[in-house]
């Protein structure tokens, strides 16, 4: 039997967009955020996070920043009784700083690298899953992989103008995308 998932965005999703998080006192979650992902893992779906992190190619943060900023990250969660299943990130851009990170990989958002192997690790189906996210990369990589998608105004709220994709639905934040996938999910 395979599984459900919500794949959700990080910057301007769970925590505060601060335009490349350099540091960890930028770290700050989005009210409600702990209690969003508990809800949803009451509902039995897996919880993962997908995130570009193009800070890594610009030489601002190292890959180990970000890891251990996303230990912190998912401590904080554990601590309001919120489960993540899984990270995933992509660390590169075609006009990286650094060298081995300029490439056009498969994996930054639109592209659906890091929903695919997620997919396949996990044994997911996305036809029961979701995507939450604040841009348009994110629903438009949503879309792609073949998952419902719900644009959160919280972030950019779908403004950043990069890609035409239309959301599914619309929620005010995250706590909020939850009331919808608790109401439309299978
Ligand atoms: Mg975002
Ligand atoms: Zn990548």
């Amino acid at each position: 039997m395979k599984q459900k998932a919500v794949f959700l965005d990080r910057d301007g999703t769970i925590n505060k967009e601060t335009d490349l998080l350099k540091n960890l006192s930028q770290l700050r979650l989005l009210p409600n955020v702990g209690k969003a992902i508990k809800k949803l893992n009451l509902l039995k779906y897996l919880v993962i996070i997908i995130t570009n992190q193009p800070v890594i190619a610009r030489g601002w943060a190292t890959e180990q920043d970000v890891d251990y900023a996303h230990s912190v990250l998912l401590e904080r969660l554990k601590r309001a009784g919120a489960r993540v299943q899984g990270i995933y990130y992509c660390p590169h851009h075609p006009n990286a700083n650094l060298k081995q990170y300029r490439i056009r990989c498969s994996c930054r958002k639109p592209n659906i690298g890091m929903i695919k192997k997620a997919l396949r690790i996990f044994n997911i189906d996305p036809n029961k899953s979701f995507i939450v996210g604040d841009r348009t990369a994110d629903i438009l990589a949503g879309k792609r992989a073949g998952l419902k998608s719900i644009l959160v105004k919280t972030g950019y709220g779908g403004q950043d103008r990069k890609y035409q994709a239309a959301a599914d639905f619309q929620a005010k934040n995250l706590y909020r995308a939850v009331d919808i996938i608790k109401k439309y999910g299978l």
